[in-house]
């Protein structure tokens, strides 16, 4: 934790000046305000009653020239709650300030603010871009359920949403919906509340700051359910698509005896060319659930739209979203509302950003059960189809408690290739891999030049077993 030290007021000629001396502090005329980095957010805590408008203007321009390049935020949050719009208060008092890498926005005119939050990821945070302050409240470790129920009850009560999030020692409560900051001081006082804070980055209930605990997913199959996420690593294999009932079971029953508990095949594929196989549809997935029966597989295929969506989620354990749907934002909010785990895949030149921002739109809707999957993006390299980004995996860690699978056929579009990449994915810490396997790949009707040999999997599995082992993982 960093701990930096800002001061305002009034110069000796009477204008507004900023300092972040200590010397500064010792003079009265200076107010002291602290600003605390942990993780990338920082939070600034008031220490006296010295929120003048122009103040916190001089301590926001301090704050960006002693972080240097990086942009500066800062919610000023009331004790009583009694906000302010933030274009009301700039049209009010003309305090929102903007500086090239740098805006001040205050929420509230209150001369009691006890708190603020800043945000230097670098990202623009107003929240009428971002959709609204989100607020999380913050349970006691010791609450009952019976409390968590009841404040849920008051924020849906208040025309909200309300997000219950468990983790390991407390429960957090996302709100969303909210355009404006509201009035959720109420909130403070219910039994079993600790606190409510305010998130500041652009991905909510998908972020660390809303759940602190890796989240572990629970894929119920017909052999029992699979965990995905924590100590849990999971393998899904099978083919690039579902070609016949024949090729599927093939297929199935090798994999099986690797030990994967959960099985891929497109019924849908979203292919360049129209001309190429496009899937079987409905008769895709009826052949998923004979694999399905007779082996007890979770079965995890792409919906690529609204249609589609609806088949899988009859069919299927896991719905997939592939990378060209990644923002298809009608497709994920309905994906929100499905009651199955969701898949998500990075699209092929998708910011981080915009990867956990679509993971967002899942979440907001209400099913919190989504797994991200890196496939690789499109760069210069000349020697595969993709380049897979594992540094994604880490990053994704920081800053979100979903899992993260990695899949590496996609992304590197070679069979050769798909074993070394599949060890340093599990290396980097991958909750899971996605492997396309064929039995017959020179016949394959898609992704033949990537998909490894039911024997090539068999060694993939046993070797991302000792590799978990060694992380103190275990493959499931
Ligand atoms: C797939 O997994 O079948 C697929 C089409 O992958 P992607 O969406 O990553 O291209
Ligand atoms: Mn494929």
């Amino acid at each position: 934790m960093n701990s930096l030290t800002f001061c305002a007021g009034k110069d000796s000629n009477g204008r507004l000046a900023s300092r972040s001396s200590a010397s500064a502090i010792r003079d009265s005329s200076y107010k002291s305000w602290s600003l605390t980095t942990d993780r990338c957010n920082i939070t600034a805590r008031l220490r006296r009653n010295c929120c003048t408008a122009q103040a916190l203007t001089a301590i926001a321009i301090t704050a960006t020239a002693n972080n240097c390049s990086l942009p500066v935020r800062v919610i000023v949050r009331p004790n009583k709650w009694n906000t302010w719009s933030e274009s009301n208060f700039s049209s009010r008092l003309g305090l929102t300030v903007s500086l090239d890498a740098f805006s001040l926005s205050l929420v509230n005119k209150n001369i009691d603010a006890k708190f603020a939050a800043a945000d230097c990821l670098g990202i623009d945070l107003n929240p009428n871009h971002a959709g609204g302050l989100f607020m999380l409240v913050v349970m006691h470790s010791h609450a009952t359920e019976e409390q968590v129920r009841s404040v849920c009850q008051r924020i849906e009560g208040l025309g909200l949403k309300a997000h219950p999030m468990p983790g390991a020692n407390r429960t957090a409560i996302g709100i969303t919906g909210n355009k404006d900051a509201v009035d959720l001081g109420v909130l403070e006082s219910l039994p079993g509340v600790s606190e409510c804070i305010p998130v500041s980055k652009p991905y909510k209930l998908v972020s660390r700051e809303a759940k602190e605990d890796d989240t572990v997913l629970r894929i119920p199959t017909p052999s029992g359910d699979v965990l995905v996420g924590g100590q849990h690593v999971a393998l899904v294999a099978g083919p690039c698509a579902v070609e016949t009932e024949t090729q599927c079971l093939a297929i199935a029953e090798r994999v099986k005896r690797s030990g994967a508990r959960l099985f891929r095949g497109g019924a849908y594929k979203p292919r360049t060319s129209p001309y190429s196989f496009q899937g079987l549809g409905e008769n895709g997935l009826k052949i998923l659930s004979k694999v399905r029966a007779q082996y007890g597989f979770g079965i995890v295929t792409e919906a690529i739209d609204n249609e589609s969506l609806e088949l899988v989620e009859e069919y299927a354990d896991v719905i997939q979203i592939g990378a060209r749907n990644m923002q298809n934002f009608s497709l994920l909010k309905r994906a929100g509302r499905a009651k199955k785990p969701v898949l998500l895949k990075r699209g092929m030149s998708a910011t981080l950003d915009e990867f956990l921002m679509a993971a967002e739109y899942i979440l907001s809707e209400g099913n919190y059960n989504v797994m991200l999957c890196e496939r690789g993006v499109r760069t210069f390299s000349d020697f595969s189809r993709n380049t897979l980004d594992l540094a994604i995996v880490p990053a994704v860690k920081k800053r979100s408690h979903l899992p993260i699978f990695v899949d590496p056929s996609h992304g590197t579009g070679k069979r050769h290739k798909v074993l070394p990449l599949s060890r340093a994915a599990v290396a980097v810490g991958a909750d899971g891999l996605l492997i396309e396997v064929h039995h017959e790949p020179e016949k394959a009707l898609s992704d033949g030049m990537q998909s490894i040999l039911p024997e090539e999997f068999a060694e993939l599995a046993d070797e991302m077993r000792q590799i978990a082992a060694v992380l103190h993982r275990s493959i499931n």
